[in-house]
């Protein structure tokens, strides 16, 4: 009787610990590619093969936010770049709109910035059709839902309007910092600072997901699904390995983006109105009145880093 029971326990576990999957969705903002050193499409295609093969080797469904204008050279259309655009989708991943030309909302009449969405469809639309993924995500730049409650519905009645579904991020982080000091040091051969930028590009990025895990955990008393904003870089086709590794070593389960969506903490009331584009879990925090100090602790791009990329950083 005794064993029965133990057996019961063990199985009521188990079942327990299946139904707590941590899960997380993996996004890659900027698509074709983001960076100021390395513009050669070649360098930007043989770099993405990486980091899409490693996505496949990993069972990854990731998605991918376009700038349309990326794939220009002046006014010239770029193949090769329209051909890596195909190439996310040729290989199972998903494609999202993120505004023709990455622009601020917080700066952008509404009629300017529907317009500038609109114009960023006109390949991926097509290519996302053609592989029966239809386009129905939208990324904000710099996370910028609208620094006023009337913006932000405006905003909001206009992408549902347009058939969007609007795609957000819990762990936001200083990556992209990262990623300018990476391609600073790469375009210098710095060989010796790489592989410390690369481990301590690791380091952050943990510190960052169980700083948010955290704060899920005292915001909603457990861990939610989670959504990741990383971008389309060298230093994440580089270390796409390391940190896929990384979240497998806290037992996460990659998700696509509907997948994320399905848990109920996406329905949470935001009445969030300010400038700054901030991670939603902090949105919803600001909506519900906590205090300052919910805010604290959170893990900060090394000095050094800060340095190297050359980039204004509030
Ligand atoms: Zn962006």
């Amino acid at each position: 009787m005794k064993k029965i029971f133990i057996l019961f326990f063990v199985l009521l576990g188990v079942s327990s610990a299946f139904s707590q999957e941590k899960k997380i969705c993996i996004t890659f903002d900027d698509l074709i590619y983001s960076s100021r050193y390395f513009r050669d499409p070649d360098f930007q295609f043989d770099r993405s093969l990486n980091l899409l093969g490693t996505l496949m080797s990993y069972r990854v469904p990731a998605i991918g936010f376009v700038n349309e204008s990326k794939l220009y050279n002046g006014n010239r259309i770029v193949t090769k770049k329209v051909n890596l655009l195909e190439m996310w989708l040729m290989n199972g991943f998903e494609l999202g709109n993120h505004t023709y030309s990455h622009k601020d909302y917080n700066t952008t009449p509404l009629s300017d910035f529907i317009e500038d969405i609109t114009k960023g469809e006109k390949y991926i639309k097509p290519f996302c059709e053609k592989y029966n993924k239809p386009l129905k995500y939208f990324r904000h730049p710099y996370l910028h839902r609208g620094d006023s409650k009337e913006k932000v519905e405006e905003l909001e009645s206009s992408l549902k309007e347009a058939g969007y579904i609007e795609a957000p991020v819990t762990i936001d982080n200083a990556e992209w910092i990262f990623a300018a000091a990476y391609d600073s040091l790469l375009y210098a051969k710095e060989t010796k600072t790489l592989e410390k930028i690369k481990s301590d590009y690791i380091k952050y990025m943990e510190a960052k997901l169980t700083y948010y895990e955290s704060q899920s955990e005292k915001l909603f008393g457990r861990n939610i699904s989670h959504i990741l904003l990383l971008h389309a870089n060298t230093l994440n086709c580089d270390t796409i390995n390391e940190l896929l590794e990384m979240l497998r070593r806290h037992h996460y389960k990659f998700v696509s983006m509907e997948e994320a969506l399905k848990d109920e903490v996406f329905q949470s009331e935001d009445t969030y109105y300010k400038k700054a584009g901030i991670s939603w879990i902090h949105r919803w925090a600001v909506t519900k009145g906590v205090n300052k100090d919910f805010f604290g602790d959170e893990p900060e791009c090394p000095a050094y880093v800060l340095n190297l990329a050359k980039v204004d950083y509030e």
